[in-house]
């Protein structure tokens, strides 16, 4: 069982899909020096803002990161003071093998230690998470290149020099990366000059989105199985899951999890912090024989869909992968894209995806003279 249900068109050779795209989507990008000596400006400190500001430093290219929020991470966002390990609010699971973590590194020179556990098909951290990873390996390179508080409002690409404007600054570039939640430019939170082609334009609207929800509730007694993870919703329009957040964790608590996207998160989303724990704690009782409001101490909630700048959870896990593709690519040699939505049409939003589709971006851009 995994929380992404299958793997993308990587893990399903032979749909419908030609060989050679197959092949082109699921190779890694290796960074090749070249010409470029430009400046970039990039969009968003996520998962995949951050990897593409790395990549340029690895570089020595001049860049800038503008983040709408006060932090950095995103959608790896995690809770520091509710349990005895990390809580990922947002991204849990590392969806492909752990080699991915020296890839996103891209510096032999540079040894990670990073403990995890198997959580069939995926791995668990250890007391860790994408976030420490992030903030132990990526965001030290990157912390003086970010401004916070600056969320773009437009970014015209007409002339030589591109003009990137906050509400109150405005910026110039060779390049532009764009790495905010799909949900952003499905919004037209940013206004782009010119307007994005009409095929660009056409997958931005019909990427679904869906809805992202996560809680974990401590319990006083572990009423529940070890490790177990229960999947309560069966169909293809979003996942609902209850599990033992504590797996893998050195955790002298009794934590469980709930994680939905999709068309389930919508019975959660809309709701008051009073009424989730109801709602929560009335499906639970349901699942373990009455036990869990007996037993309940704590809860923490990350309603997505609330968060002013990401508005959702992410792209569904069925969407085209033609469409995903043409969602990466890039404009002009002056716009590009990267991010959990962005990629080559192989997996998508997943953590180590958005990476990948940093380098790719990047690696995109080196080759421009
Ligand atoms: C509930 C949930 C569970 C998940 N579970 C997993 C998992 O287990 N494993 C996994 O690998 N992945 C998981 N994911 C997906 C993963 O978190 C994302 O794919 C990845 O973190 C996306 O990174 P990103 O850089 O594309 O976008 P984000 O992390 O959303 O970063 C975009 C950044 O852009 C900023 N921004 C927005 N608008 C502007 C603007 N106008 N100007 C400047 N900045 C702006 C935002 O503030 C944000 O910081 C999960 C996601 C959710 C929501």
């Amino acid at each position: 069982m995994t929380r992404k249900e299958f793997l993308k068109i990587c893990g399903i050779l032979g749909i419908g899909i030609p060989a050679q795209e197959i092949l082109s989507a699921c190779k890694t990008e290796e960074l090749i020096p070249g010409n470029f000596k430009g400046k970039v400006v990039i969009i968003g400190a996520g998962a995949g803002g951050l990897s593409a500001g790395y990549f340029l430093k690895q570089q020595g290219i001049d860049f800038e990161i503008l983040e709408a929020s006060i932090i950095p991470g995103g959608r790896i966002r995690i809770n520091t003071d509710f349990a005895d390990f990390p809580i990922p609010l947002g991204a849990e699971w590392i969806e492909t093998k752990t080699s991915i973590f020296s890839e996103i590194v891209n510096d032999s020179s540079v040894k990670s230690d990073i403990k995890t556990v198997s959580d069939s098909p995926d791995y668990k951290f250890v007391n860790y998470s994408w976030y420490n990873f992030f903030d132990d390996y990526i965001i030290p390179s990157v912390a003086d290149k970010i401004t916070y508080n600056s969320q773009v409002k437009s970014v015209d690409y007409t002339g030589e020099q591109i003009s990137i404007k906050t509400i109150n600054k405005e910026y110039k570039a060779d390049k532009v990366v764009v790495s905010v939640p799909l949900k952003i430019l499905k919004a037209g939170d940013i206004n782009f000059i010119p307007a994005f082609p009409k095929d660009k334009l056409d997958a931005i609207k019909s990427s679904e989105i869906w809805d992202g929800f996560k809680a974990f509730f401590e319990f006083s007694e572990q009423f529940y199985e070890d490790e177990f993870e229960t999947n309560i919703y069966d169909a293809n329009d979003g996942q609902k899951i209850y599990y033992d957040a504590t797996l893998g964790q050195q955790s002298s608590q009794n934590i469980i999890g709930l994680f939905t996207v999709g068309k389930p998160a919508g019975d959660f989303i809309s709701h008051s912090e009073s009424s989730l724990k109801e709602i929560i704690l009335k499906e639970l009782d349901g699942m373990f024989s009455n036990k869990a409001t007996p037993n309940y101490k704590k809860h923490i909630t990350q309603n997505w869909n609330k968060e002013p700048f990401i508005r959702g959870g992410y792209m569904s896990d069925y969407a085209d992968w033609k469409t995903v593709k043409k969602l990466s690519e890039s404009l002009r040699d002056k716009i590009y894209f990267a991010g959990g939505a962005y990629t080559d049409g192989e997996d998508w939003v997943s953590v180590h995806t958005a990476s990948r589709s940093a380098k790719a971006a990047i690696s995109e851009i080196l080759k421009l003279s």
